[in-house]
């Protein structure tokens, strides 16, 4: 978690210019995120609405949410007629390592178009970084009235710990993730380290959300019980191909040249998805 981030920046490479797919779930998810909006509006005037994107990356999708959030407020108040919003508090979450930067030069744009399609003033939203793990407490008790969080929950806090205590047996070898020749020991591990993580999870953002809040959470699923079949691995198993035939040249650079026998070899796999 100290290490780990998307493609900084906004090159080809980028997560910025690859995140496409992870947009399209956002988009899909929106008609959703509306009703927990107006649900949690019902009827509720919030003085300060406190609002949380866990694991927001870089890129242009984390404000997209928020600027839905913000339309779906604004549609309600026209309805019914009243501010139901007074100001916006904005939590922008991901690992420390993040490019937030990236997201930090959008926002003299991003508060224009505040200004301009929604009349929003800058005073009466505050956009926040809040960088952390969210397998853990981030904010004060009681403080968000909206969490939302999408692509990023089937990221574990760490390699199951169970595989990390059996190394040496190599249980899943060759392999990144479940696949069809990983042992049900390597199902159950994956298993208890999702339930751990997602339960301290939930448990962190219980402390923070008020009574009444809302909480949207898109990420990975599957339709079938089998974790082994194509449609659940295939791409894992194409980015374990893939790594191995790295670590291969890797293996014969370090024998047919003596000299680099005795350097570390760090290899980095940077993932834009
Ligand atoms: N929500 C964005 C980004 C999805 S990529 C979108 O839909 O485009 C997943 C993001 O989750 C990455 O930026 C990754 O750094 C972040 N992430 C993974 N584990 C995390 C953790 N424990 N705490 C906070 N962010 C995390």
């Amino acid at each position: 978690m100290q290490v780990l981030h998307m493609n900084k920046g906004n090159g080809d490479t980028s997560y910025a210019k690859n995140s496409t797919v992870q947009s399209k779930i956002i988009s899909v998810g929106k008609p959703i995120m509306k009703e927990a909006v107006l649900e949690m509006l019902c009827n509720n005037v919030i003085e300060s609405m406190g609002i949380a994107d866990l694991g927001c990356s870089s890129g242009p999708n984390s404000l997209s949410v928020i600027s839905e959030i913000m339309d779906t407020v604004e549609a309600a108040n026209r309805l019914l007629g009243r501010r139901l919003v007074s100001e916006f508090r904005v939590f922008l979450n991901d690992l420390y390592s993040n490019d937030f930067n990236n997201i930090f030069m959008s926002l003299p744009a991003f508060y224009d178009r505040l200004k301009e399609e929604k009349g929003l003033e800058l005073e009466s939203c505050f956009i926040l970084a809040a960088p952390g793990s969210f397998y853990g407490r981030l904010f004060p008790t009681n403080s968000l009235h909206f969490v939302h969080s999408s692509s990023s929950l089937h990221w574990l806090s760490q390699a199951p710990a169970r595989l990390e205590s059996n190394a040496l047996k190599r249980l899943n070898k060759g392999k990144l993730y479940i696949s069809k020749s990983s042992p049900q020991s390597v199902v159950d591990a994956y298993l208890l380290q999702f339930r751990n993580d997602f339960s301290l999870f939930i448990k962190s953002r219980s402390r923070e959300l008020v009574a009444g809040g809302r909480m949207v959470l898109s990420f990975m699923g599957r339709s079938s019980t089998d974790p082994t079949t194509e449609n659940s691995c295939y791409q894992w198993e194409l980015l374990a191909q893939a790594i191995m035939s790295l670590a291969r040249e890797v293996y014969i650079l370090l024998f047919s040249f003596p000299m680099f026998r005795f350097n570390y070899m760090h290899v980095v796999v940077s993932c834009v998805t």
